[in-house]
């Protein structure tokens, strides 16, 4: 059996993506700049596109751009809202602990020149509350940054809660949304947004496309010099196959939305169930504020690059909280800032999948975890000092 379980890695492009995306690289190849009939067809396409966007968002079409993706949309916003405040005297921004790193590194870059970063505590549970929002925005804020559904953990944050606070207190709210969009409701209105980052490629659409969402009188600046696409805001070719297959991949999201999915929630369930007979083992992340395709898991006692190599030998793709930082092995950032120790976090699995995993499937994944464990578990000296009761169980 070969099961993908790492959707929140990356997703395949669906069959109707692919298609409604082959004239524009074919027939219909043109520049939509330029000006003869051939360009401009593919520029109807391109509004088409960008009207049928802002349709699924709740927003107008003025108030979309096209990115590279989920990273170069969270870069632009972070840095355009810095700017604007700099020109205020506002050199303060709020963000979390557990933002993916195209979010994080951004901040760590504008900290060195001279930004403050205030980056909130995340709950056990995996959720940061509108409340220590309120607690943490000063006169000099410049930009709320706070990211709707984590990618390790798939805990879905208060966002609508927070960016009313954002606005009674006059900030600019980003929310980077790459995990949220397609799968759960998300709307730029009611959610009281100012801007949003998502990916294309996160909710069966391809790779190497995003947007930006930027609410009107919200200023951006360019990361990208050059031509006036974008209407000045970002530079270079049009993508227009690309952003017609993100179209069509997020109608049909919205229209099958997973938090809408009873047979993926049962599906869902069943995985924690089953794994967390596990002994020694935890659920990371608040048990129902969390997005129905993301499942991760603390085994007590083992080491995660192990247990994910083991599930490949048994045809289970899927990926571990933790990065490899230059030869050293570091825990994941996310499960640390919810208060996991080092030894806890490392022993980390998550499992990422879509509506076309079956019960079967499920099954045998549990099966496969449980095997993989207990047989690292039978090899590892620190097994052997907690049985021994020579260390403390944490789990
Ligand atoms: C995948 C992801 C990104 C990066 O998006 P790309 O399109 O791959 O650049 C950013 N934030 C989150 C939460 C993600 O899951």
């Amino acid at each position: 059996m070969k099961i993908y379980a790492d959707n929140a890695a990356t997703t395949s492009t669906s069959k109707a993506a692919i298609e409604a995306m082959l004239p524009y690289m074919d027939a219909i190849c043109g520049n939509p700049s330029s000006l003869h009939s051939f360009g401009q067809e593919a520029k109807e396409a391109l509004e088409q596109a960008r009207a049928d966007i802002a349709n699924e968002l709740g927003c107008t079409p003025r108030e979309i751009y096209f990115t590279s993706g989920g990273s170069e949309a969270d870069n632009q916003a972070i840095i355009s809202a810095a700017k604007f405040g700099e020109r205020k005297g506002k050199k303060h921004i709020i963000s979390t602990a557990f933002e993916h790193h195209a979010v994080l590194h951004t901040l760590d870059k504008l900290k060195k020149e001279g930004f403050e970063i205030t980056l909130l505590d995340v709950h056990e549970n995996g959720v940061v509350t509108a409340e220590q929002v309120a607690e943490a925005i000063r006169e000099d804020t410049a930009l709320v940054t706070i990211m709707y559904v984590n990618n390790e953990i798939g805990t879905i944050q208060p966002i609508r809660e927070i960016g009313a606070v954002c606005r009674e207190k006059k900030v600019p709210f980003h929310t980077d949304a790459v995990q949220a969009v397609g799968h759960i409701r998300v709307n730029v209105a009611d959610d009281n947004i100012d801007m949003l980052s998502l990916s294309a490629h996160k909710f069966h659409g391809p790779k190497g496309i995003g947007v930006l969402y930027c609410k009107l009188g919200i200023p951006l600046v360019n990361v990208i010099e050059g031509g006036a696409q974008e209407r000045g805001k970002r530079a270079g070719t049009e993508n227009v196959p690309a952003i017609v297959g993100m179209a069509k991949a997020l109608k049909d999201a919205n229209s099958n939305l997973d938090c809408d999915n009873a047979e993926l929630l049962a599906k869902r369930d069943r995985l924690i169930a089953g794994l967390s007979e596990i002994p020694h083992s935890a659920l990371n992340g608040d048990r129902e504020k969390r997005c129905p395709g993301t499942v991760n898991f603390c085994f007590e006692g083992i080491e995660g690059e192990s247990l994910l190599l083991l599930l490949d030998d048994k045809g289970v793709y899927a990926s571990s909280g933790s990065a490899c930082t230059s030869g050293s092995l570091d825990p994941s950032h996310v499960l640390l800032a919810i208060g996991r120790v080092h030894d806890v976090a490392h022993g980390s699995l998550r499992l990422s999948f879509d509506s076309s995993i079956t019960d079967e499937e499920i099954d045998y994944i549990i099966k496969a975890v449980k095997d993989v464990v207990e047989y690292l578990r039978n090899m590892s000296p620190v097994w052997r000092d907690l049985m021994a009761g020579k260390r403390q169980f944490i789990l």
